[in-house]
């Protein structure tokens, strides 16, 4: 089994050599001077993709859920009231987290498939005159189904209801892959996690946060000592870190950030569209349907795929792994056997697609799918051939 076959899993995502040659330095004393000089420009630089130039820059020694963690610890109280959807595992995973943290959750449930529902979060926000809800959850980009969600559309919603409360966004599987406006769109906290979009091992949650909800902190009264915001902009103030930072991501993202930059942002989004497209349009050349209910829900770096009844999304997977060496994401919670998952985001070419699609159609034939052989494969193939080209297809 080669460790150069891709993995199209949703995250971890492929790591490009050079992000993992930037990574592999030796240890630095984090108290010398020289770390100030890298550490802070990398803090500014991020800024950009989360689109702000309002919010603060935050970054933890943490996978995306020590960000989920931090991000409500240091804005509400025990008994907070929150407002969140659950259309996923990863929406789920979140709502868990609240409540486990003692935080009073209203949860609109909504069918696997779905995004979140502006219209019902505007009707409960109106109905809320007393403004018991403190902050309404959003996950960007719900992993488990591939759903995009339209996180302008519940400003509006907020802002239609002049409800105050905090909105804070999971874009851990968005990203650095899609279009994020935190400044346009008022977010307050934006979670994001290395090991995505940013091509880089996992170990670092890397958070954005605006002026109001540094001003929530003053108040917030969860229990936070780790992920404590207070405790790190004090050290990164001065170029510091309040414990031992994870150097070696630390150089992970500066890398990561140039090479965003040099694509160009736009580019990047571009690309993953075109890349998500070409596997949207093997997904209907196999006859096959997305979980995803209809195409202004389409993710650009997910698609979660149902296959035919009767057949085990599972035992598909385990197949492409055991057979041809080459990961792809299994059905989760609800979807756990319906639909399988291929991840197309971070560092991906069309090359490396066709890859991912030529393998999971040989496995479906394998296990007697009614799909002909080669048929995805051409649909994407046919995709990238007529659509224009994409820029900086060799440097991705
Ligand atoms: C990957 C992911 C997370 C974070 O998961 P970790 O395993 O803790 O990094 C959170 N939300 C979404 C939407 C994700 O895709």
């Amino acid at each position: 089994m080669s460790d150069q076959n891709p993995v199209f899993i949703p995250g971890p995502t492929n790591i490009p050599d050079r992000l993992r040659r930037a990574m592999m330095v030796q240890t630095q004393d984090h108290r010398a001077p020289d770390f100030v000089e890298t550490f802070a420009p990398v803090l500014e630089k991020s800024k950009r993709v989360f689109g702000t130039t309002q919010g603060t820059v935050i970054t933890f020694p943490a996978s995306g859920t020590g960000g989920w963690e931090a991000a409500i610890s240091n804005t509400l109280s025990p008994g907070d009231k929150v407002l969140i959807a659950r259309y996923g595992m990863f929406s789920h995973r979140w709502i868990d987290l609240c409540q486990r943290h003692g935080l009073d959750v209203e949860v609109i449930e909504t069918p696997w498939g779905q995004g979140a529902p502006a219209a019902r979060f505007e009707e409960r926000l109106t109905a809320d005159k007393e403004h018991a809800i403190k902050a309404v959850l959003v996950t960007h980009n719900e992993t488990a189904t591939g759903v995009k969600s339209d996180i302008a559309a519940v400003r509006a919603a907020m802002d239609a209801a002049n409800h105050p409360a905090l909105l804070l966004v999971d874009a851990v599987s968005s990203l650095a892959s899609m279009p994020f406006e935190m400044d346009q769109w008022g977010v307050d906290i934006c979670v994001s996690g290395s090991q995505k979009g940013f091509m880089l091992a996992t170990g670092m949650a890397i958070l954005a946060v605006s002026p109001k909800a540094l001003a929530a902190m003053e108040s917030a009264k969860l229990h936070r000592t780790f992920f404590d915001f207070r405790d790190m902009m004090k050290a990164n103030a001065t170029g510091g870190f309040p414990y031992t930072p994870p150097l070696q991501l630390i150089y992970g993202l500066r890398e990561s950030l140039a090479m965003l930059e040099e694509e160009g942002l736009e580019n990047v989004y571009a690309r993953h569209t075109h890349l998500a497209e070409g596997v949207r349009q093997a997904v209907r050349a196999w006859g096959l349907r997305l979980v995803a209910e209809s195409p202004d829900l389409y993710s650009d770096t997910v698609s979660a795929i149902y296959v035919p009844e009767g057949f085990d999304s599972n035992a598909l997977t385990d197949h492409a792994f055991h057979r041809y060496g080459v990961s792809f994401g299994i059905g989760l919670g609800e979807m756990n056997g319906k639909a399988f998952r291929i991840g197309h985001l971070g560092s991906l070419t069309e090359p490396m697609v066709l890859s991912g699609l030529a393998t999971i159609e040989m496995a479906m034939a394998d296990l007697g799918y009614p799909i002909r052989l080669g048929s995805g494969l051409a649909a994407a193939q046919e995709h990238f051939r007529s659509a224009h080209s994409i820029p900086s297809q060799s440097a991705a």
